[in-house]
């Protein structure tokens, strides 16, 4: 819808990630004043760090696809994605000069698969088209009025904006500036906010010293992953993860996170299913390590009869009971499907997002915060999660669009009731 031509007053965004320098967008390019305020010394430092393994900017699912991997959240992310969806994202950073790719999984990445480029590029151009970047300015919530307080090296500040747009992420990689010391802020103005939680996270498994000193670092790939989700449906997925000091982690332990993470708050702790050779049927696998032994070690015996070796021989070994070792019809079942339990999830400053944040009915569907009129949020910072794949940042670009509107909606709103009074 065109805004009307009015002189719209400044809007503070505070946080400078996705959604943040989205809103800022946006709102700039309606015509707003707009105040950007980033608590460490420089922007889109977690988006930078997105950048390492090759940014993966969003995906090609179709659509209705795409809203399912946000779960129970799927209705809400939904529509905000009808208004910048993949599609739109992907025009957005061409119009930056970034061409995007689909990549054989599906994921779409920038042509260079960076982001320090994309973001400069977008800086800049946010730079000049008169948005007022203020870095080591930290928000430290509200005055006793609807004022912003912000600690800066110049001592305390007090915003005073017409309207606000909360951008602070969530509470992941605490080093890159979001840190969620926000959450008592919003909770103490009577703002339900649900604990910050890690996603797409590894979890503790607890193995003997032995083992961990052994093979952490060891990829297991390919492998089948067995689990239940919420609703204890029987669920797979074969993918790859890494063995670590303390438990497991990589994209197939990400990608069932949450399921495996709601099980342990549920029932203490999640058992997973791996299957540690999905290329051989159970029957071909047992006939194969019931061939005879003879002097061979368990380990030779593995490796030579059924090619089992490495990290996957001592998984047998870490988690199969001696009599199981011994016996090749239980072994071969033990890895086709080695139960291994979870005992709770790394802490969420180890995970790459978070779950909880700002109750979506904390919000209207502009993404204003109920309890305080003129100041939206957007970003991780609310009560959403998806699975790594590019819809974390799509829809933190998604939210900024959309907060950012709600703001100009609210501005358009508070100065025509004023031309009316
Ligand atoms: C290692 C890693 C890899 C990732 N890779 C991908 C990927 O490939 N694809 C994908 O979709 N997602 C990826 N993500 C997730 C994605 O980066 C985040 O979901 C996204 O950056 C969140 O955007 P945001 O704007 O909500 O918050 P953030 O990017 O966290 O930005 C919030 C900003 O607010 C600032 N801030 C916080 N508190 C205050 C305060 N009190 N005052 C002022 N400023 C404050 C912070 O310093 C920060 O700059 C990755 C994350 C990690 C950690």
């Amino acid at each position: 819808m065109p805004v009307p031509a009015l002189s719209l007053p400044t809007v503070a965004v505070v946080g400078g990630g996705p959604a943040g320098l989205m809103a800022a967008e946006t709102l700039r390019a309606a015509g707003c004043e707009v105040d950007l305020f980033e608590a460490k010394g420089s922007v889109g430092r977690k988006f930078l760090i997105a950048g390492k393994g090759g940014l993966n900017l969003t995906h090609s699912d179709p659509p209705e696809r795409f809203r399912e991997r946000y779960g129970a959240r799927r209705d809400a992310v939904g529509g905000w994605l009808r208004a910048f969806d993949a599609q739109a994202l992907r025009e957005w950073a061409a119009g930056l000069g970034v061409g995007t790719f689909v990549g054989s999984s599906g994921r779409v990445f920038p042509d260079d698969l960076k982001a320090a480029p994309l973001l400069r590029g977008w800086v800049r151009r946010l730079r000049e088209s008169g948005v007022r970047f203020h870095v080591h300015h930290r928000w430290t919530g509200w005055d006793a009025g609807h004022a912003l307080r912000f600690e800066t090296p110049d001592g305390e500040k007090r915003v005073e904006a017409a309207a606000a747009v909360l951008a602070l992420g969530g509470a992941s990689w605490p080093q890159l500036g979001s840190d969620g010391a926000w959450v008592p802020w919003l909770r103490e103005a009577g703002i339900e906010v649900a604990s910050l939680r890690p996603a797409n996270c590894g979890f503790n498994v607890g193995w003997s010293a032995h083992f961990a000193a052994r093979h952490a670092g060891a990829p297991l790939k390919p492998v089948v992953l067995h689990w239940r989700d919420g609703a204890g449906r029987a669920r797979s997925l074969q993918g790859e993860f890494v063995l670590t000091a303390t438990g497991i982690e990589g994209s197939a332990v990400y990608a069932i996170a949450a399921d495996l993470r709601e099980a342990i708050e549920r029932d203490g702790e999640a058992t997973l299913a791996l299957d540690l050779v999905p290329g051989r049927d159970a029957a071909r696998l047992a006939r194969e390590l019931a061939r005879p032994r003879g002097k061979r070690s368990l380990g030779e015996h593995l490796r030579r009869s059924a090619g089992i070796a490495g990290a996957r021989a001592g998984l047998l070994r870490e988690l199969c009971p001696q009599d199981t070792l011994q016996d090749p019809a239980r072994l071969a079942a033990a890895a086709k499907a080695l139960p291994l339990r979870l005992l709770r999830p790394r802490p969420v400053a180890e995970a790459i997002s978070t779950a909880g944040g700002i109750a979506l009915e904390a919000l209207t569907p502009e993404l204003m915060l109920r309890a305080r009129p003129g100041c939206f949020a957007a970003g991780e910072m609310l009560d959403w999660e998806a699975p790594t794949g590019g819809y974390l940042l799509t829809a933190c670009f998604a939210s900024g669009r959309i907060a950012a509107q709600g703001a100009l909606a609210y501005l358009r709103e508070s100065a025509s009731r004023a031309a009316r009074a």
